[in-house]
């Protein structure tokens, strides 16, 4: 070998040296950045209701009135034309369809809850049912994931009964704002999914008539505590990137009362998103064609491309933690909700 040979060779090689560590340093960080893709979008979703909680107010009172809700709307994916379940427009009944996934009609398939008390019998949704019944919290606690309730009214008792292994904290206070103290002082645990239930609206509303004066400030209400419970949720960065908090009602509500399904007032309320894994100010209908925004309609099941619906929370969640849908559900259960544009 000739010494200039030799040279050309070093220098060759360091050329090589150089050159793929920069081709290969590139797709390594390409491959790095596109992993996340097979992780979960979440590694916690919480999931708030707000009991009562008029669209008909949401718009009335505003961005000035409500600015966590509207600045909810604007960091994240929302619409204000979402649907209750079809049957009944009453807080249990909705609320379990949320966490089952389910429509109300048991000899459809439905969760079988149609009642909206504290009655013990049937003293599970499963005896209401007449056939097993999961939910978003056994979809978690099936996957080694941890599980909590926060709720303002006696009677989600019942999904304790129901699913007694699987919620792993159970915690129900009338007074909302120490039901929000508890959440709070809750969230350095490590948990999957909770769900949290405020009922001031509800309240106000049976007392005073929705759209009252004493209505509309406990919808004001309402947005101060989804405040606090945001601004605690971002305090710990971490928590902030891992968490996706999701938002809806179980009914609206009109004069007195809520319990006429077919009255637009009722059947129509809020469903939100947001955090890391949703796209900001986006409206869901527009980002998802596979959905149809129903006017006023109020909306039968099994449509080609249905309306979004409170009942959509429970896939919804296990989507974002990458897990399966909760077995024998419908809303949601192909999980193709989407939170982010296409583009
Ligand atoms: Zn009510």
């Amino acid at each position: 070998m000739t010494a200039s040979l030799v040279s050309l060779l070093a220098s060759a090689s360091v050329v090589l040296a150089g050159a793929p560590a920069c081709a290969v340093v590139a797709p390594d960080d390409v491959a790095g950045a596109g992993a996340p893709a097979r992780r979960a979008d979440s590694e916690s979703v919480l999931a708030i209701s707000i009991d009562g909680m008029s669209v008909a107010a949401v718009r009335k009172l505003g961005r000035k009135e409500l600015p966590n809700l509207y600045r909810f709307m604007r960091v994240g994916a929302s619409t204000m034309n979402a649907r209750t379940e079809r049957e009944m427009t009453v807080t249990l009944p909705n609320h379990t369809g949320m966490v089952t996934g389910r429509r109300i009609e048991a000899a459809k398939g439905g969760h079988g809850v149609t009642w909206n008390d504290d009655r013990p019998t049937p003293s599970t949704v499963q005896a209401a049912a007449g056939h097993d019944v999961g939910s978003v919290f056994t979809a978690v606690d099936a996957a080694g994931g941890s599980t909590a309730l926060f709720a303002a009214k006696t009677k989600f008792s019942l999904w304790q009964r129901s699913w007694p292994d699987a919620i792993d904290r159970t915690t129900i206070d009338l007074d909302n704002s120490a039901l929000v103290d508890q959440l709070i002082a809750d969230l350095p645990v490590d948990r999957d999914f909770r769900f949290l239930h405020l009922s001031p609206p509800d309240v106000a509303g049976h007392a005073h008539g929705w759209m009252s004066k004493p209505y509309l400030r406990a919808v004001r209400q309402s947005d101060k505590l989804v405040g606090r419970v945001v601004k605690a949720v971002n305090a710990d960065p971490a928590r902030r990137a891992g968490t996706t908090i999701l938002l809806t009602s179980d009914h609206g509500g009109h004069g007195p009362s809520h319990d006429d399904a077919t009255l637009l007032d009722d059947y129509r309320i809020v469903f939100m998103a947001r955090g890391s894994a949703v796209d900001h100010g986006v409206d869901l209908y527009a980002i998802n064609p596979t959905y149809k925004d129903p006017g006023t309609r109020r909306t039968v099941y099994g449509m080609r491309r249905p309306p979004v619906r409170n009942g959509m929370i429970a896939n919804l969640a296990l989507d974002l933690l990458d897990l399966p849908p909760v077995e024998g559900s419908e809303f949601d259960v192909a999980m193709d909700l989407r939170l982010t544009s296409p583009n």
